[in-house]
């Protein structure tokens, strides 16, 4: 755990008690901070009552006197579509609002690092796809060479949750952009960004909105080195904003597809290769092509942000590759799950909005496809240039007739249950042909969770292969 500091005596309250509002309480109190504790949902309540939690009503008029900082959970919205109320009398109040994530920064150096040889280091990555598996093939890599290392925020444990930092220690945070909105403290000393396609745009009041969020990763602190994939306006406009100019090497140049040969630093991949440049040199080339825990050009773009990231570790590109090749990939993203005559079954259960199916429909050669859900951002109408190797469409869920209908010029079944899909697909499948599950859609209309989704696939998928 990390001990708060900076706000031993004072009084703090939480609000939200998922899995970091419970863990910045913990570490609050062992920082000396009395902390109390709300939840919008009763049952919430009775439970941080029943775990020792001191709760404190914080909709009652003079529920924030005595108190130094409001700290909120992510799935809380501080701004859109409306503030929570509670946010609300905390700005009327002129209590600071803050997250776990700007506790953790402005707790995480300790007296104790001064005996250090080698500094912590923070490696934080944002976007809208390929965050987690990023952020997992950094700390794998890292901890392949030998380095310690941890993996918290939005994947694994909470950032305060992790154990303070050890010589030389390298945390690698995947955030959010509800976690990079609010936080007020946000240094990290490598930042990464893989990419921006809209994604939660009701929480960020638009594309904009989402942006600016994720872009404080890079303008609050002022990172050593910025990481940033140039396959979107946004990153190539960030990228020329955090850099001095063309000679400037604190900003690494990432891309799938472009050659940047011209940058101070980049890391490109192109038809399966990736390339590291430097002051207009190739300093290294990898075969991606055969790794096969990083399939697809998407997840090249994630292999280029990785090692951008461990090359300012110092790490030599033959160790880097070395630990590639032993990374397993992610579980439902991009997961190959089973194979059957020559059909494959991929659970990319995690491709919930129109990008990352878009880019997992690009992946393969001959796709049966099963989508469909709980309706995101403008529906699957955006996915029709992606639809090329699609053979035919098994669509799920709550809104399958609305989705079969955009799906205009592709053969498409109504199933509506993943079982009905999964057999259907298998049953029109011949060798050579991949059954993806990438359903562009949240799962809460069938599902608690994309993870339970994917589950139900591989089961399904148990099923068919006997
Ligand atoms: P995040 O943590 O940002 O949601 P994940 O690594 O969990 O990212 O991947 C989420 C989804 O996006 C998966 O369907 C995955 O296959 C796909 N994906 C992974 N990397 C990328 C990328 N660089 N661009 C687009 N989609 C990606």
């Amino acid at each position: 755990m990390i001990p708060v500091q900076g706000l031993d005596g004072q009084t703090v309250a939480v609000l939200g008690l998922g899995r970091s509002g419970k863990a910045a309480v913990l570490a609050l109190q062992e920082g000396g901070v009395t902390a109390v504790v709300w939840d919008d949902g009763a049952a919430a309540r009775d439970a941080a009552q029943a775990d020792g939690f001191t709760l404190r009503d914080l909709t009652k008029s003079g529920g924030f006197d005595g108190i130094a900082r409001l700290i909120v959970s992510p799935g809380i919205p501080h701004l859109y579509p409306a503030p929570n109320p509670i946010i609300a009398a905390a700005w009327r109040a002129g209590v600071p609002v803050d997250n776990d994530i700007g506790l953790f920064f402005q707790s995480f150096a300790t007296d104790e690092w001064s005996g250090y040889t080698t500094m912590p280091r923070v490696i934080a990555v944002t976007g809208s796809n390929g965050k987690s598996t990023t952020s997992a093939l950094i700390h794998h890599i890292v901890s392949e060479n030998g380095r310690a290392t941890q993996l918290a925020g939005n994947i694994g444990r909470g950032v305060l949750d992790i154990d303070p930092a050890h010589d030389g220690e390298v945390i690698v945070l995947e955030l959010s952009s509800y976690q990079t909105d609010l936080a007020r403290a946000l240094t990290p000393d490598v930042a990464v960004l893989t990419n921006i396609s809209p994604d939660h745009l009701d929480r960020h009041a638009g594309l904009g909105g989402y942006f600016a969020a994720k872009r404080r990763l890079f303008s609050e602190g002022g990172p050593d080195r910025c990481i940033i994939c140039m396959d979107d306006p946004e990153g190539q406009y960030l990228a020329n904003q955090m850099a001095m100019g063309a000679t400037d090497d604190r900003v690494i140049q990432v891309s799938s597809g472009q050659k940047l040969e011209h940058a101070a630093w980049s890391v490109f991949a192109r038809k399966g290769f990736l390339s590291e440049y430097r002051k207009g040199r190739q300093v290294t080339s990898i075969d991606l092509r055969n790794i096969p825990g990083l399939p697809g050009a998407h997840n090249h773009q994630n292999a280029c942000a990785a090692y951008a990231a461990c090359r300012t570790l110092g790490f030599s590109p033959k160790t880097i590759e070395a630990a590639m090749r032993s990374f397993g990939g992610l579980p439902h993203r991009s997961q190959l799950v089973g194979e059957k005559d020559g059909v494959w079954f991929v659970n990319d259960s995690k491709a919930t909005n129109i990008d990352s199916a878009a880019k997992a429909l690009q992946a393969f050669p001959k796709i049966r496809w099963i989508c469909g859900g709980l309706q995101k951002d403008g529906g699957l109408a955006a996915l029709l240039p992606h639809v090329g190797a699609v053979q035919k469409a098994y669509v799920i869920g709550r809104d399958a007739d609305d989705f079969a209908r955009q799906l205009v010029g592709v053969e498409t079944v109504v199933c509506g249950t993943m079982e009905a899909a999964v057999a259907a697909a298998a049953a029109d499948a011949v060798a050579g042909d991949v059954v993806l599950l990438a359903p562009a859609c949240a799962s809460f209309d069938q599902y608690d969770s994309f993870e339970t989704r994917g589950d139900d696939f591989m089961a399904q998928v148990q099923v068919v292969m006997g």
